[in-house]
């Protein structure tokens, strides 16, 4: 399996409950490398631009509400498989439906308000990365 990037967010509801160490624990002890992190707030335009995909969703506009209602922390992951290896720690979208152990599971508050956020292709991993980070900050 190839070393990979993947990008992640921890989302409004899991940095108002101080929960980035406890997420970034269970990263690293899946053997996923942060190289890039930092915390910051985004606009509501700025959530959307990053979510537009998924615009004619019922739940965008409140997804983009929650998303620029606290800061957020922006990262980029890395390790083998990194992409699907983030996936599996993060757990399924609903957290009733996540795998026991997984960040989801433990720490999401509903299907929006799920702590996590992580790319799903290396395609949106590249454009996702690209949204938030420039070269010179990707030091793995
Ligand atoms: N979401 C929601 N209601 C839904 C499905 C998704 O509020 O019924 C939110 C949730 O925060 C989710 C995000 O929209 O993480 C993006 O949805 P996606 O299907 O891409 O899930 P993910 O890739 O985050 O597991
Ligand atoms: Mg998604």
């Amino acid at each position: 399996m190839a070393l990979e990037r993947t990008f992640s967010i921890i989302k409004p509801d899991a940095t108002r409950r101080n929960l980035t160490g406890a997420i970034n624990k269970k990263f690293e002890d899946a053997g996923l490398r942060v190289v890039a992190q930092k915390r910051i707030q985004l606009s509501k335009a700025q959530a959307g631009e990053f979510y537009k995909v998924h615009a004619e969703r019922p739940f965008y506009d409140e997804l983009c509400e929650f998303m620029a209602s606290a800061p957020i922390v922006a990262q980029v992951l890395e390790g083998e498989g990194a992409i699907a290896k983030n996936r599996e720690v993060m757990g399924a979208t609903n957290p009733s439906d996540a795998a026991a152990g997984t960040i989801r599971a433990e720490f999401a508050e509903s299907v929006g308000e799920n702590s996590v956020h992580g790319s799903d292709a290396p395609e949106t991993a590249a454009v996702e990365i690209a949204y938030f980070f420039s070269g010179l900050e990707l030091v793995g």
